[in-house]
């Protein structure tokens, strides 16, 4: 079993996931419905911006590459 530094454990065929990647499906649809529900033309708070760029960003790093 080989154990990686986040706590992920693999045996060569099977993934034992760490709790953080277990919830990265649910985390991944929780940032979506944010920045879906976020009114984006009437962001004004300079706070409220950030947390939707920062949001992107994340969503943007789980985009599958095209090449
Ligand atoms: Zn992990």
């Amino acid at each position: 079993m080989n154990t990686f530094e986040c706590g992920c454990k693999t045996n060569g065929t099977i993934i034992e996931y760490c709790s953080k990647h277990q919830a990265a499906g649910d985390m991944y649809e929780a940032l979506k419905e944010i920045t879906e529900l976020a009114p984006r033309d009437k962001l004004r708070l300079p706070y409220a911006i950030q947390v939707v760029k920062i949001a992107d960003e994340a969503l943007a790093k789980a985009k599958p590459k095209e090449d």
